[in-house]
């Protein structure tokens, strides 16, 4: 597509935008009393505007119903309400629905998917993750490791980029599978990495994994309700996610899990249990002996947190009517329209550059702005003037134009304040 650098061009592109009208479905922060230019969807998406109804009906039926509430005279029984989110989520991951849940939150679910799926032997020992990863998941290895007695830093192989380049080749990943080989027990790297935005092409990391006999998972957080996945038809082994970020559920809100079929009734696989995974027709015999659902549903520990879950639903329900190809449809423009006007920007003295890949295949929403001199004071003054972003030490901006919500016109006047504040850096 020819992008120009105008508004009138990015008025043109909203007017001619098939989801233009989901804007409204949502609450835009306000800075200096208009709205702000929200491109930090990746860390916290927005409010829909029917979450406080999903919200308040629950209220509704706790004050009413009491612990009644739990069963068939509510609209959605609480004893059931995990239930409800499971189509929705299935079509975002691509997967079926007996193979995903909403459980607990994302840094829980990676610990308790470790001891599903990583189960070292004196031999095979080893993981592959991509060097940087979220603090959050590098401590998450470290503890693991430590726990199975291994050593994290021989344990643990950390993908880094070649000298010079800021994203890692698929070759290079592929080999490091390859050349583990026998040694390899897990590959567990982010679906999008979160720092710059590079999306990994899971199903040949999967199909590299299997045929060096390891386990393959995803920590999704960047990439749920950002990129298509087909988790299922990749033969991805376990995910999770979260659903706060591009899911628009609020603050902490619950995260999710995806666990192949192929272990939908796998006895051998170890799990900590709890009675919300047991067999439901018996959960409330309350007798010994762990019997787990089949599916994901085997993996959930306590029942759900409906107050929290409610606002989830209400941010699905949209994501199902707009569905995730619509919306992969836009966010190529969207983020190739702003990745046009920054590279205008960036001139010859290069103040800096996108160091997220410019194939859009390798990439979502977000672009990272790594910044060569003063990025923190051209932060700051993105800031004031209603531009809401995010600041990654040590010197790259953030930057997630969202399909759902953000318009052209947005990236237009995010690239003016931009140029209008380059003289400061
Ligand atoms: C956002 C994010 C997290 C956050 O973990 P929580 O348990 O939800 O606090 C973890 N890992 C990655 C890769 C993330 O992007």
């Amino acid at each position: 597509m020819n992008f120009e650098n105008s508004l009138s061009f990015a008025q043109q592109l909203d007017s001619a935008d098939p989801l233009k009208s989901y804007r409204d479905q949502f609450h835009i922060p306000q800075v200096n009393g208009k709205d702000s230019y929200y491109f930090t969807g990746n860390s916290l998406g927005l409010q829909p505007k029917t979450a406080r109804s999903f919200i308040e009906e629950e209220l509704k039926g706790w004050e009413t119903l009491g612990v009644e509430g739990h069963f068939a005279s509510n609209r959605r029984p609480w004893a059931e309400y995990h239930k409800f989110s499971k189509e929705a989520i299935s079509r975002i991951v691509g997967a079926k629905p007996l193979e995903v849940v909403s459980m607990n939150n994302l840094t829980v679910n990676l610990h308790l998917l470790m001891v599903s799926f990583f189960k070292p032997t004196s031999t095979r020992y080893k993981i592959i993750c991509e060097a940087g990863a979220f603090p959050s998941d590098q401590y998450m290895f470290e503890t693991q490791l430590k726990f199975h007695n291994l050593n994290p830093d021989k344990a643990l192989i950390e993908l880094k980029p070649r000298a010079g380049e800021h994203t890692l080749r698929t070759e290079d990943i592929l080999s490091k599978i390859e050349e583990t080989g026998d040694e390899l027990a897990l590959v567990l790297i982010g679906g999008v990495q979160y720092y710059t935005g590079q999306f990994f092409d899971l199903k040949s990391i999967t199909e590299a994994g299997h045929k060096a006999g390891a386990k393959v998972g995803f920590d999704l957080a960047h990439a749920f309700g950002n990129v298509p996945l087909a988790l299922h038809d990749w033969g991805v082994d376990f995910a999770t996610w979260c659903s706060y970020k591009y899911l628009n559920s609020g603050p902490g809100n619950v995260s999710g899990i995806y666990i192949h079929e192929r272990f939908a009734n796998d006895d051998s696989l170890d799990r900590f249990a709890g009675w919300w995974g047991h067999n439901e027709s018996e959960r409330f015999l309350m007798e010994k002996g762990f019997k787990p659902m089949a599916g994901a549903d085997g993996w959930q520990l306590s029942n759900v947190n409906v107050i929290a879950t409610a606002a989830h639903l209400a941010s699905l329900e949209i994501f199902d009517k707009v569905g995730i190809s619509a919306l992969r449809e836009k966010s190529l423009k969207l983020t190739g329209y702003m990745e046009f006007l920054i590279n205008q920007l960036s001139g010859d003295d290069q103040v800096f550059e996108i160091i997220t890949p410019s194939n859009p295949e390798e990439r979502g929403c977000q672009l990272s702005i790594f910044c060569h001199k003063n990025g923190k004071a051209l932060f700051d003054a993105l800031t004031k003037e209603g531009v809401i972003a995010d600041w990654r030490e040590p010197n790259v901006i953030r930057v997630a134009p969202v399909p759902l919500y953000n318009t052209f016109e947005d990236v237009f006047h995010f690239a003016r304040i931009l140029r209008e504040n380059l003289q400061n850096a």
